[in-house]
């Protein structure tokens, strides 16, 4: 089935991880902006961004500066724009090149981080993601305290004393932090943070978003052949990026669209009727089809408004901030180990990086009691089996296609040579036979 993209206003049906381009200087621009990423990211470590080669350059650089330095076409700087709106809910002026640039790496790269087939968007739980915190409860039962926010904890005896906002009291060994960097500026500690940790805790903020979910009768869009992932380039337009949420059977069907960045603010003072229609309307553009404009249903989350959450879908780091403190997101202190979605280095800021990483810290207090050998804490995640991940290949074109400037030095190369060759023979300086 097609996906369906609108794009400087018109929109057109696709195939694929990026919407095509058409226009011959564009495409080179567009090519040439997805290929240096991944080699720029190449160079970066994912367990290390700060060591990087050109780390400080590049981390003193916000997203904006990189794109415009990259592309020459205005379709390239629009799409990496948007590229960056889509995969981490914040402008490209707001974040660092060096984060966005080991993000995606630590994502497989441009193309599998935006696929839906083989990529980050493929992948659903039968049953909604909530069941990964109701399965843990099944085994843990009243041992899991819900409700209960942590407002302070002290490591200054045997025991690690926590306490919560209702004020109860548990005492533990260790602590294992797994909340968003900056959520744990709320928690007072004892002793206090080290300078590194509180300074980082203040620089991560979260990006923003407004998940829209629109029900329906029936899924419409199938019967045009598209998918329901709608990728949308225009600033009028609420959405960016759709896909479609019914379920596996194909009972209640739905499409979910994402609010992002500086849209999130701004149409989050709208009234919720008025965001509905205005996203009924841009669905009913994108898919042409009427019948979007008639849902069964609406519902919409606005996770900056959740104050244990703080934004979506992760924190994000400004210019500056990783090679300055990044090296300290993981460091323990005392026996609080941290762990969360950001502590990952592969799929952060998604579900499996929050795996990878409570796992991690698992074990790193596991080793700390003497259970589990040091080159043990760091294991690298089985593949799916249900749904295994094919390599990315890329084309001898997309490989080896030059860039604009790289057109440009070629083409004026060979006007020089023809230049030249009409000079010589002009003034004889040439055999003519
Ligand atoms: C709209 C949206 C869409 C997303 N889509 C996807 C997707 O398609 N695929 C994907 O893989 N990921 C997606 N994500 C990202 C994914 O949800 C996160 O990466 C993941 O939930 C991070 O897990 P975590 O355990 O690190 O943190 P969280 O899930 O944020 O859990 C932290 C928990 O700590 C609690 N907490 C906060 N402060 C305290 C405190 N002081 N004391 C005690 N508890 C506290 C919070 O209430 C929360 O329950 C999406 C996120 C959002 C918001």
């Amino acid at each position: 089935m097609m996906l369906s993209v609108m794009f400087q206003g018109k929109t057109y049906p696709f195939r694929g991880a990026f919407p095509p381009v058409w226009n011959p200087l564009a495409y080179l621009d567009y090519n040439n902006l997805w290929r240096t990423m991944d080699e720029m990211g190449k160079e970066i470590p994912v367990d290390a961004p700060w060591q990087a080669r050109h780390a400080e350059e590049w981390d003193k650089m916000t997203m904006k500066e990189l794109i415009d330095k990259i592309c020459w076409t205005k379709t390239a700087r629009e799409f990496a724009s948007i590229f960056v709106n889509i995969n981490v809910t914040s402008e490209p002026h707001e974040v660092s090149a060096l984060w966005f640039l080991w993000y995606v790496k630590q994502c497989g790269g441009t193309t599998r981080i935006f696929s839906v087939t083989n990529g980050g968007q493929e992948r659903k739980f039968v049953g909604g993601a909530g069941q990964v915190s109701e399965k843990m409860m099944d085994l843990l039962g009243d041992k899991v305290k819900l409700n209960s926010p942590v407002t302070y904890i002290d490591q200054t005896d045997d025991n690690i004393i926590v306490e919560t906002l209702n004020h109860e009291h548990y005492e533990c060994k260790y602590v294992i932090s797994a909340i968003p960097p900056t959520l744990t500026a709320k928690i007072h500690f004892k002793p206090e943070l080290p300078p590194e940790r509180t300074q980082l805790i203040q620089r991560l903020p979260m990006g923003a978003v407004i998940k829209c979910m629109v029900y329906y009768k029936e899924a419409f869009w199938k019967k045009k052949d598209y998918c329901g992932c709608m990728i949308i380039e225009d600033e009028e337009a609420p959405i960016a990026i759709t896909l479609d949420d019914t379920k596996p059977d194909g009972s209640v069907p739905a499409i979910m669209g994402f609010i992002l960045a500086r849209k999130a603010d701004r149409l989050a003072k709208l009234h919720k009727e008025i965001r509905k229609r205005k996203i009924c309307e841009l669905y009913a553009k994108v898919l042409g089809s009427q019948e979007a404009l008639h849902p069964v249903h609406y519902e919409e989350k606005n996770w900056c408004e959740e104050q244990y959450s703080g934004g979506c879908y992760t924190a994000y780091f400004p210019p500056g901030i990783m090679t300055q403190y990044g090296r300290v997101i993981r460091q323990p202190v005392g026996r609080i180990y941290f762990a969360g979605t950001e502590t990952a280095t592969q799929w952060s800021g998604y579900m499996e990086g929050a795996v990878q990483a409570g796992e991690r810290a698992a074990r790193e207090v596991l080793n700390d009691l003497g259970k589990v050998a040091k080159k043990d804490i760091w294991v690298q995640e089985p593949d799916s089996k249900d749904v295994p991940a094919f390599e990315i290949t890329h084309t001898f074109l997309e490989r080896n296609l030059p860039s604009v400037p790289g057109l440009l030095k070629i083409t004026g190369f060979s006007t020089s040579v023809a230049l030249l060759c009409f000079v010589l023979y002009k003034f004889k300086l040439l055999p003519r036979s």
